[in-house]
């Protein structure tokens, strides 16, 4: 089954200072800061900022501990992911496992406003971590 994709949703770049990057693309570009949240599990910041109908997703750990802490020690700042809108991450997961692909994910993690994502290993894709996005 192919993959029901209907748009790109988001870049993500795992920063060091979330304030600094967030000044940075508002005063370089007019980026809109939508909204901003963390994820106490991954133990990360986020803020989403939005430029006509592009967003941007600003990831900056909270500890030295998670994935983007380890990301940024590994690799520096830099490109995080992108993320894919699907109608239904759940069917994205399953057909993309039925594709061969790595999912990192059985079933959906429950972000802000309950958003579901889930993310492909970037081996799968050609050197790119891809999310599966709901929004
Ligand atoms: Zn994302």
């Amino acid at each position: 089954m192919k993959i029901k994709a209907q748009a790109i949703s988001h870049v993500a770049f795992a920063v060091l200072d979330l304030e600094r990057a967030i000044r940075d693309y508002s005063d370089l570009f007019d980026f809109d800061e939508i909204e901003r949240f963390e994820v106490g599990k991954e133990k990360v910041k986020v803020a989403m900022l939005r430029l006509g109908n592009s967003e941007i997703e600003l990831l900056s750990p909270i500890s030295d501990e998670g994935s983007v802490a380890k990301f940024l020690r590994e690799k520096g700042e830099g490109l995080h992911h992108i993320a894919i809108r699907v109608p239904s991450v759940q069917a994205a997961i399953e057909d993309a496992k039925s594709q061969g692909l790595r999912v990192l994910d059985d079933e959906p993690r429950i972000g802000a406003r309950g958003a579901e994502a889930a993310f492909v290993h970037p081996k799968s894709l050609h050197g790119v971590l891809l999310e599966f996005y709901s929004r």
